[in-house]
């Protein structure tokens, strides 16, 4: 339910309504535009009616929300949500290019990488330091000693760091290194998992699953809102369909569809959305085209000797190339790609 105030609602009289409606065991989430004051109501609807809030002078009107996600719609929170990490702000004009290994494997083939990638003009660094492995033979990363070394190359290039969290045992430790967790396409409706990092106050990286509807994806945001965590940002990264060219078929129509629908960022990551190295750039391209407010990218200074990932990982030069041509591409649309983490 949202109930919209009329233009120069007092803040005793927005209270009263949030008392009114808090004494009925709504949960309240107040958003103050420039135009209207918008007070987002979640709870048992049927306690709403005798409340008769729209006899209040300064109720403009009182609309339910029909569609079953609340928090993260676009009609409880009009403008768009950005992200602040530091000085970066995710989900503003400027689009953030977040690269890095699929794993991290090394200190060197780290600190290597993030240097390239910052030197071609990434804004932060992903690297995997806990992986989720199809077969439980493959590298599942180095866990705490990953972490330390993303740290490392944080404080090396002054990068923010991105990784992902897989078990909700770990989301503490996660928390205490990383500047935003990476929840992965294998724990979008993980439930447990999206209320505990629901708690930190780290922004979180949603990742579609591989076969989740627009909507069970928007949900599983709303857990994470629900919990008390706002900043979330969506990331397609590719859906299963009958295709196997590509690794997963990677579904760009989300981004315009969730703009519309959310106020949330929205990420793409064209390396897991393709699977082939030689597609990347030009699904990055697509997706600045299609309104992306960041790419998550996979670059390896030697992909054919990746642990994970390798075939669909671009080398520093060629991901150096892909930044160039993204940057054209960007102001077309009136934006910018951030350069060597410089604001
Ligand atoms: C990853 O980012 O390395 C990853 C495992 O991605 P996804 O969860 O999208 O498969
Ligand atoms: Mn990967």
């Amino acid at each position: 339910m949202i109930i919209v105030l009329k233009h120069g609602a007092s803040e005793a009289e927005i209270q009263e309504i949030n008392d009114r409606l808090i004494q009925e065991g709504f949960k309240i989430h107040l958003s103050e535009g420039v135009e209207k004051t918008i007070i987002g109501a979640v709870g048992d609807r049927s306690r709403l009616e005798g409340l008769d809030l729209e006899a209040l002078p300064w109720v403009e009107k009182v609309v339910p929300i029909l569609a079953p996600y609340k928090l993260v719609s676009r009609e409880f929170h009009p403008s768009d949500t950005v992200i602040k990490i530091g000085e970066r702000e995710i989900g503003g004009s400027q689009i953030h290019v977040m690269a890095g290994p699929c794993s991290v494997e090394s200190r060197t083939q780290i600190l290597e990488t993030a240097h390239a990638v910052k030197e071609a003009g990434a804004t932060f660094l992903r690297g995997g330091a806990f992986k989720p492995r199809t077969s439980p033979y493959a590298f599942q990363g180095l866990e705490e000693e990953g972490l330390k070394l993303l740290a490392e190359a944080r404080e090396e290039t002054g990068l923010p760091v991105i990784t992902e969290v897989v078990d909700l045992r770990d989301v503490e430790l996660v928390a205490s290194y990383a500047d935003i967790l990476q929840i992965g396409a294998r724990n979008m409706q993980n439930f447990n998992l999206l209320k505990e990092v629901a708690k930190t106050d780290r922004p979180i990286m949603l990742k579609r699953g591989p076969s989740a509807t627009l909507e069970e994806w928007m949900l599983a945001a709303e857990y994470i809102l629900d919990g008390g965590n706002p900043n979330v940002m969506f990331c397609e990264r590719g859906i299963r369909t009958f295709e196997n060219y590509t690794r997963n078929t990677l579904d760009l129509s989300m981004v315009p569809a969730l703009h519309t629908l959310s106020h949330l960022p929205v990420i793409v990551d064209p390396s897991h959305g393709t699977g082939r190295w030689q597609l990347v750039a030009p699904m990055a391209q697509a997706a600045i085209a299609a309104g992306a407010d960041g790419l998550i990218v996979e670059v390896h200074p030697h992909p054919e000797k990746a642990l994970s990932d390798g075939k669909q990982s671009l080398t520093p030069p060629n991901f150096q190339t892909m930044m160039s041509d993204l940057e054209r591409i960007a102001k077309v649309f009136d934006r910018s790609i951030l350069k060597g983490g410089a604001q």
